[in-house]
């Protein structure tokens, strides 16, 4: 029998040919098996391990091998500080993502007039930008829309989890469709790749209805969503993009928004990622 320790050594060694985070992930797979959390985990190493237990987690090494995400493995990652149920149905939370959060909050004290906020999510997803805002913003009132119905169940699980069914609305709909009034802050993070040219990973296991934002360069459907925008923001739109889709976006906004202040947020890699649009 091979102690927690052993195994974790091994298991990394293999995981290292998948994935830039393998002891990491070895942590993260084998925590999940013994129901632990990762700073348990380190305090059970010299245990042994019983047989069940490893042979579950050298299946679950194995998908990750794969290539399948740990999240999906695991059923949840973080986000935000924020723990999110995650599976197939959802794309995974990036970290990039948790800038639009960041800048979110910044715009919501620009409003803070002790009134309620209205505040969308376009392509909600796991419900992951909702719930982070709202979980940070108790006087915002939040309509998280998505086009998949399976994603808007994964997103209720989360709106639950973190009690905000009061406070978080979802809706069903293309765009900003559903949407019953104009809101203070329009945030997005809409799929905006060419899935031929994703990672080959991310293309095999995450919903391509999260990555396909069609056209030539996967900007077709962002430059939907900022034509349809003047209907829908009275304060500012926060719209993620991918880090070639700079210019393109800032043209749209400022054709779309002639008179509005457009700003391009970088991400902490140095990569174009959240355009700024601030109608008031
Ligand atoms: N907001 C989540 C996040 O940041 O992790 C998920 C973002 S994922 C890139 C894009 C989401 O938009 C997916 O959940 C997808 O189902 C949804 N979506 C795709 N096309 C849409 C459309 N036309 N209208 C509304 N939502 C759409
Ligand atoms: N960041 C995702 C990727 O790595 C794309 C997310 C999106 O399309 N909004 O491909």
């Amino acid at each position: 029998m091979n102690t927690v320790g052993a195994t974790l050594h091994e298991a990394t060694a293999r995981l290292r040919s998948a994935s830039p985070t393998a002891r990491l992930d070895a942590e993260l797979l084998l925590a999940h098996v013994l129901g632990i959390s990762r700073t348990r985990l380190v305090a059970s190493l010299p245990d042994t391990l019983d047989a069940a237990d490893a042979a579950r987690f050298a299946q679950l090494a194995e998908r990750r091998i794969a290539g399948e995400p740990v999240a999906y493995l695991v059923g949840e990652r973080e986000f935000y500080g924020l723990m999110f149920a995650v599976d197939a149905r959802v794309l995974v939370p990036r970290p990039e993502t948790e800038l639009l959060v960041e800048l979110a909050l910044r715009a919501a004290a620009r409003y803070a007039d002790g009134q309620r906020l209205l505040v969308a999510d376009i392509g909600t997803g796991s419900g992951a930008i909702a719930v982070a805002v709202a979980h940070h913003l108790p006087e915002a009132y939040v309509y998280a829309t998505d086009v998949s119905a399976d994603a808007l169940v994964v997103a209720s699980h989360n709106v639950e989890r973190h009690g905000l069914e009061a406070r978080i609305e979802l809706l069903l709909g293309d765009q900003m469709t559903p949407l019953p009034e104009p809101v203070d802050l329009l945030l997005t993070n809409p799929p905006y790749t060419v899935v031929s040219e994703v990672e080959h990973t991310v293309r095999q296991y995450e919903p391509h209805l999260a990555l396909d934002g069609g056209g030539e360069d996967g900007f077709a459907l962002i430059g939907e969503l900022i034509r349809a925008a003047p209907r829908h923001v009275r304060g500012t739109m926060l719209v993620e993009i991918g880090a070639w889709q700079g210019a393109h976006a800032v043209r749209e906004a400022q054709t779309v928004f002639p008179a509005a202040e457009v700003v391009l947020h970088r991400d902490l890699a140095g990569h174009d990622r959240i355009l700024e649009i601030d109608v008031t």
